[in-house]
């Protein structure tokens, strides 16, 4: 018989190496992370795994991130209740529980160009509580003007430059946070607000490895 995990004691865990560690320092960010189930978000067979600080993956050559990475990138952001965040890369949803937990689900739209992907992280946010937040199948290299404007653009794949897209759907004080690199496989987080004139103000932050955005203003398939 298998071994019967106790997920909640080892979610508080794997959030107090997160402190430790100094990658969760924003203490709502640190909630975010002791309320969303990861292991509703990982497949079945990876669960006693769920909060071991790797990406996993989940299908379709695709990964849902490690939890430090993840906790950079929602310090990076500094999201504050009520903004509104275009997640580009759905995956398993994870990401997007975190993010809605912080602004509220409503206000949190994910795009994912993997149908069957998508339908897996639609159930998985539902099933975890979170199905207010709408998961649209598209390319998010041309980010998803319907919903526009963003407070934050979040990229979870990573492009080979900024799309020219992102920019114009992000508020006045919007900001962009996502890996680009001149690899496929390898990045540098970037962090780029928008300033009065429309231009963006860019900041490198941490080195990253994550799978490649494709589409029109990305990586060709
Ligand atoms: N955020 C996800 C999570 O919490 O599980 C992990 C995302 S995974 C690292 C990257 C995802 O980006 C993959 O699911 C991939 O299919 C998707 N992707 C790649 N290019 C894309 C694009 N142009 N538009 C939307 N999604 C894209």
């Amino acid at each position: 018989m298998g071994r019967t995990l106790d997920f909640a004691a080892e979610r508080e865990r794997m959030v107090g190496q997160l402190v430790r560690a100094g990658y969760v320092k924003n203490p709502r960010v640190r909630d975010a992370f002791r309320a969303v189930p990861r292991e509703r978000f990982v497949p079945p067979v990876d669960s006693e795994d769920a909060y071991v600080d790797v990406p996993l993956p989940i299908g379709a050559g695709q990964t849902i991130s490690a939890p430090s990475m993840i906790a950079i990138m929602l310090d990076e952001a500094s999201l504050e209740p009520g903004e509104r965040v275009l997640e580009i890369g759905t995956g398993s949803g994870y990401h997007a529980a975190l993010l809605a937990h912080l602004v509220g689900a409503r206000k949190v739209i994910t795009i994912e160009r993997n149908p069957e992907l998508a339908s897996w992280g639609r159930s998985n946010l539902a099933g975890a509580g979170y199905g207010e937040v709408s998961v649209v199948v598209g390319d998010g290299s041309l980010g998803y003007p319907e919903g526009a404007p963003y407070d934050c653009i979040m990229a979870t794949a990573g492009a080979p430059r900024i799309p020219d897209a992102w920019p114009p759907q992000l508020s006045p004080r919007g900001r962009i946070v996502a890996p680009v690199g001149s690899s496929r496989h390898g990045q540098v987080l970037i962090v780029a607000t928008r300033r009065p004139d429309g231009t963006l103000h860019t900041r490198e932050g941490t080195s990253c490895a994550f799978v490649p955005l494709v589409g029109a203003q990305a990586w060709p398939d």
